[in-house]
Parts: structure tokens; C-alpha cells; sequence
């Protein structure tokens, strides 16, 4: 027997999203968050550049703009009328932060600070513009900190290292959940009249990533297999600049600050590839820059392989600026490179960094299943893990900040509004049976394949033939080898046969939710005939509007993955070339 728990609303992840939704919730109904990691060591906590918005204090800025952008940043399959309500809700949403006890850095006159990050323009386009909000290089780590303390002073109930493991759906509506207790390792039945998912990203299915370990895409996976498609899975993110061989993120706030990328001949070569904004293009743009120049033999060893790398140059900004705008950054080279940024350049190369696709949802946090916008009651989803679709095909620095902010709040009370007049369901029995039985299953003690090797593996096929340029063989065969480590995956069994504390069997859980996401991923890109942001085709080097204006709804079905189609809301700004 697991114990049953019952609550209002139940917010499985404790990031920047679930913090937000959850404190949003807590004002009117009894909420509890359910997060397998400590509230503040989630991934937001990493988060350093800032958080964009049109406050126009150093310079004059609209929230216009920053719609415009990032529809543009997207490659135009944004949806328009939720890049619009980001844009215009991050400027209340950051003087709320503010009002909650956020630290920003600050103005000489006291007003918050906000610095140039990639992409973000003024006047539709016509140079870089100071949107990003930051708090020093802990922008993230603030936002956490401050989120964590409101949610305590509101009574949310903290039900820490508890892994969702099952999402109990009835076809029309979300009835609960099933955990697992890493204490104890003790399942937990969890009964509720609405539930939001905000688990983050799913990083960690590619080698070299800014991702924490955590990022495993628990619940696009959970949902998947339980018939939610997912969206846009081909679209994701690589950052310019990870710290060479590691993925350790360097901010674009360097870039920002006015640091350059350099080749092996020293030659500032972003130049060529983006005269209008330079290092400030967008991601998509800046990291396929850099591949091109190592596939050219320009990369620092000059032996065009993936481990080549290219230059971060921050020396000129000087010690004193480059300690008190970017202390963590300055730290980490330090550490892990042993360099000193004001004097040395900083060795780095593209690392896969933030999924643009997700759980499907509306302007309000809804899950949705099709492309009539049906909603599932009582389901909801925020932050990376959610498709809402704001990011489009590629995002804009300082905006998934804003998203969890923007859009777990109003999912929160949105959420808020729904538990006041919703029942509490009734749970089938035997809920948490069919996890007990997977559970008991792993820990068997038959010998089964290593599920590092699978990981490695998955993390392998996944950099090398689903990275930043891609084409149609080296997919289907990406597509064939994810296919085999599902399978071979069925017969992975846990090391560890403990009850308490047992992370091994939480990993081995993880690694089925990666190989799902991966797998789905790997199919959407292969079905993607065209380049559009993040997703380069090789074989297709154009954005073809005509048929490819559309976002993929994928189904996994057992072994195969479906696809459907969703328009994408254009009522705005017509696609055009990208140009930087
Ligand atoms: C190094 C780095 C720097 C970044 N810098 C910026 C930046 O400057 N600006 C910007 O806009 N964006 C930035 N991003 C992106 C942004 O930080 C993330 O997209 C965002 O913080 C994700 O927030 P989240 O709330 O969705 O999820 P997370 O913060 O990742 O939190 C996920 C939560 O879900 C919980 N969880 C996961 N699975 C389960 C499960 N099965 N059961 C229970 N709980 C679960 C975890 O415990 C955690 O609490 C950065 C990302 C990285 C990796």
C-alpha cells in the first residue's frame, strides 16, 4: 500500500515556473510542490545572463519590440499573439520580482540595470538594445532565492526529493499522480483537482550540455506515454559559448558586456555572418558561425573536429567591469581552465543548452492535445518543459526567464480559478500498481545491458547526428540506433537493489524518459524538411514557409512516433528572411 496524499494543486518542480505558479496558486488554494531536487539547486538557479525586458531605463525600449524580435528570433514560428503577451507582461512581471525582493544590479540613479543580449533590438531590427534585466551573473540564482522565500511565507507544502514517476489521466482530466519517496523509497499516491508540470529541460540527452544532470525531461515523457504529443521536439537549442569540452555555460551577458569571439587567425569573424549585430545574433546564427569557421580548419587547433573551439575574448572589458558585472563567469574559467578572463581569452565551442519544444499548452498553461486546442482538465505545464509556443524555432536569450515568470503566473491563476470550482477525483484503484511493478522489475536481480553504455550511447547519436547541422541519412540512422536502445533498454536493470536513498534507480528511470525524448526528437527533425532557427538542414538549407509554416505535434505510440500538425499564429507580422 503507497500513502495517498490530497491536494487543491499539486506543482511537480520547484524552478523558476513552479516557484512562480506555485506562490501564484497558494494565494487561494492548499498547493503543494512535489520536486525531486531541493527547491534551489534547480536549474533556474543557473541561469546567469538576466531576464529581458522593455523597461527602457538606460535607453528608450517597447514591449512592441520585444514581441518583434522574438518572433524574428523564432525563425517566425512564435506564435504571435503569445510573443505579444510575454513581451508585454515581462515589464509588470520583472517590477514584481523587484517588489518580492529581488536584488537586480542596479543604475547610477537607482533604476535596474539592463545590458545588450542577442537578438534584442530596437526599432524592429536596427541595433542591439539594453533589455536584459540581471542581478550581477546570478540572475537565475536570485529569481530562486526570492521565489523559495514567498513560497514559504505562503505555506506551500515542500515535498522535496519526490520523483513524479506517473501522471493518472482519465482520457478528459488529470487525477493525481504517482512518486516515489527517495528517503524511504516509498511510492506516493497523490490525489488532486489539478495538476502543472514544470520539470525543466532535457539536456541531458546530448554529450556536451550547459544542462544540469537533473534535466532529463521527466514529464514530456510521462505524458508522452500517456498519449499527450509533444511539440516542436526538433527544435533545440545550442549556446555559442560553452567552456571548451565541458558544455559549463559562459554567459551571453560576456557578449553582452562587449566581449568577442575570435578564430585561430584572431579575426573577429562574426562580422562576416552578422554585420548588423555581430556577436549579438541570435544563438542559432552565433553557433553555427563557429562551426563553420572549425569546419573551415579556423578553429585554435585547427583540425576541424568537434572538439575544436573557438575564442571568447573579454580581456579588453577590463578586471574591474569583468568582476563586478560577471564574478561567477570570471570564477568558473578561473576553476575549471585555470585562466584569467582579463587577461586571457576564454577557449569555447557550442553546447547544447535549452529545448524549445515541450508539453503543448495555451496562453493560460493548459495542456492541449490537438490542433483544435482541446485541454485536458485540470493539466497544466509551465517553464522549458512546456511548448506555449512563444520560442519558436530558436529562443532569445533572457527569455526563458521571462516565460517562467509570464507564463507560471498567469498558469497559476489560471490554475487558481479551476480548483475553486473543480471536484476532487476519484483515483482508480490500484493507481500506483503499475509503477510499483517497473519498480520491483528493475530490482529483480537479473543481469541486464549497463545503462551508462546506453546513455553514452543515446548522448553520442544525439550530438553527432541530431546536432547543430543536420541531415536526413545521418537522422534515419540516429533514428534506427535510438529505436535499438529503447529496446535494448527494456532489459536494463538497477545495480542497486537498496530501499533507501536509492539514486541509482531514479537514474535508470531517467535514462527511459531521455531515450523517449530523444527518440521523439530525432523523428520530428528527420520529418522536418527545412531549415528553420535551430534545426539547419544540410539537405534542405532553406526555410520553406509554404509547407513548413506549421508546428509538429508528435505521438508516441508504443514503438513509433506520430505526427500531426498545428498552425502557427501569424496575425501579427508576416515571415520574412531573417537578416542580421
Ligand atoms: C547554465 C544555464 C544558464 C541559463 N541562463 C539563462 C538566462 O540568463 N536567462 C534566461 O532567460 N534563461 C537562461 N537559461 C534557461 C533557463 O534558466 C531555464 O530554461 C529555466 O530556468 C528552466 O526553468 P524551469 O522552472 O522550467 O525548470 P528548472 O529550473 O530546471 O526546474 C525543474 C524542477 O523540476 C523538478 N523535477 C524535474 N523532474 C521531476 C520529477 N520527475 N519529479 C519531481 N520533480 C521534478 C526539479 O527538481 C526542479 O525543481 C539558462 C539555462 C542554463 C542551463
Amino acid at each position: 500500500m503507497s500513502t495517498v496524499l490530497e491536494y487543491d494543486a499539486i506543482i511537480v518542480g520547484a524552478g523558476g515556473a513552479g516557484l512562480y505558479t506555485a506562490l501564484e496558486a497558494s494565494q487561494k488554494a492548499r498547493t503543494a510542490v512535489l520536486t525531486k531536487l531541493y527547491p534551489v539547486r534547480s536549474h533556474t538557479g543557473a541561469a546567469q545572463g538576466g531576464i529581458g525586458a522593455a523597461l527602457g531605463n538606460v535607453e528608450e525600449d517597447r514591449p512592441e519590440w520585444h514581441a518583434f524580435d522574438t518572433v524574428k528570433g523564432g525563425d517566425y514560428l512564435s506564435d504571435q499573439a503569445a510573443a505579444l503577451v510575454l513581451a508585454e507582461e515581462a515589464v509588470q512581471a520583472v517590477y514584481d520580482l523587484e517588489h518580492l525582493g529581488l536584488p537586480f544590479s542596479r543604475t547610477d540613479d537607482g533604476k535596474i540595470d539592463q545590458r545588450r543580449f542577442g537578438g534584442h533590438t530596437r526599432n524592429f531590427g536596427e541595433a542591439a538594445v539594453r533589455r536584459s534585466c540581471y542581478a550581477a551573473d546570478r540572475t537565475g540564482h536570485m529569481i530562486l532565492q526570492t521565489l523559495y522565500q514567498q513560497c514559504v511565507k505562503n505555506s506551500v507544502d515542500f515535498h522535496n526529493e519526490v520523483q513524479v514517476l506517473d501522471v493518472l489521466l482519465d482520457g478528459t482530466r488529470c487525477l493525481g499522480l504517482v512518486a516515489y519517496d527517495l528517503a524511504s523509497g516509498e511510492l506516493i499516491t497523490l490525489k488532486a483537482r489539478a495538476v502543472l508540470f514544470a520539470n525543466g529541460g532535457v539536456g541531458r540527452m546530448f554529450r556536451i550540455t550547459s544542462n544540469a544532470y537533473a534535466n532529463t525531461g521527466d514529464g514530456q515523457a510521462l505524458l508522452a506515454r500517456r498519449g499527450i504529443p509533444l511539440e516542436d521536439m526538433e527544435f533545440f537549442q545550442f549556446h555559442p559559448t560553452g567552456i571548451r569540452g565541458m558544455g559549463i555555460l559562459i554567459t551571453e551577458g560576456v557578449r553582452g558586456e562587449g566581449g568577442i569571439l575570435l578564430n585561430a587567425a584572431g579575426d573577429r569573424f562574426m562580422e562576416t555572418y552578422s554585420p548588423t549585430l555581430k556577436d549579438l545574433a541570435p544563438r542559432d546564427i552565433v553557433a553555427r558561425a563557429i562551426v563553420t569557421e572549425i569546419q573551415a580548419g579556423r578553429g585554435i587547433t585547427g583540425d576541424g573536429t568537434v572538439d575544436d573551439y573557438v575564442y571568447l575574448d573579454a580581456s579588453h572589458l577590463g578586471r574591474e567591469r569583468i568582476e563586478s558585472k560577471l564574478p561567477d563567469i570570471a570564477e568558473f574559467v578561473r576553476t575549471y581552465l585555470d585562466i584569467d578572463p582579463a587577461e586571457k581569452p576564454i577557449p569555447v565551442q557550442p553546447t547544447a543548452h535549452y529545448a524549445m519544444g515541450g508539453i503543448p499548452t495555451d496562453l493560460e498553461g493548459r495542456v492541449i492535445t490537438d490542433d483544435r486546442g482541446t485541454v485536458v482538465q485540470g493539466l497544466y505545464a509551465a517553464g522549458e518543459c512546456a511548448c506555449v509556443s512563444v520560442h519558436g524555432a530558436n529562443r532569445l536569450g533572457t527569455n526563458s526567464l521571462v516565460d517562467l515568470v509570464v507564463f507560471g503566473r498567469r498558469a497559476g491563476r489560471h490554475l487558481a480559478r479551476y480548483v475553486a470550482q473543480a471536484d476532487l477525483p476519484e483515483l482508480p484503484p490500484g493507481a500506483a500498481e503499475p509503477t510499483a511493478a517497473r519498480i520491483a522489475g528493475l530490482k529483480d536481480g537479473k543481469s541486464g545491458p549497463p545503462p551508462e553504455l546506453l546513455r553514452e550511447q543515446m548522448q553520442d547519436v544525439m550530438t553527432s547526428k541530431v546536432g547543430i547541422y543536420r541531415n536526413g541519412p545521418d537522422m534515419a540512422s540516429a533514428v534506427e540506433e535510438l529505436k535499438g536502445l529503447r529496446e535494448a533498454y527494456r532489459d536494463v536493470r538497477c545495480p542497486d537493489r537498496s530501499q533507501a536513498f536509492n539514486t541509482s534507480l531514479l537514474e535508470v528511470l531517467e535514462l527511459g524518459h531521455l531515450l523517449d525524448n530523444a527518440y521523439i526528437a530525432a523523428v520530428c527533425a528527420l520529418n522536418r524538411e527545412e531549415s528553420r532557427g535551430a534545426h539547419a538542414r544540410e539537405d534542405f538549407p532553406d526555410r520553406d514557409d509554404a509547407r513548413w509554416l506549421k508546428h509538429t505535434l508528435a505521438r508516441l505510440e508504443k514503438d513509433d512516433v506520430r505526427i500531426e500538425y498545428k498552425p502557427v499564429d501569424v496575425s501579427r507580422w508576416q515571415p520574412k528572411p531573417r537578416k542580421y
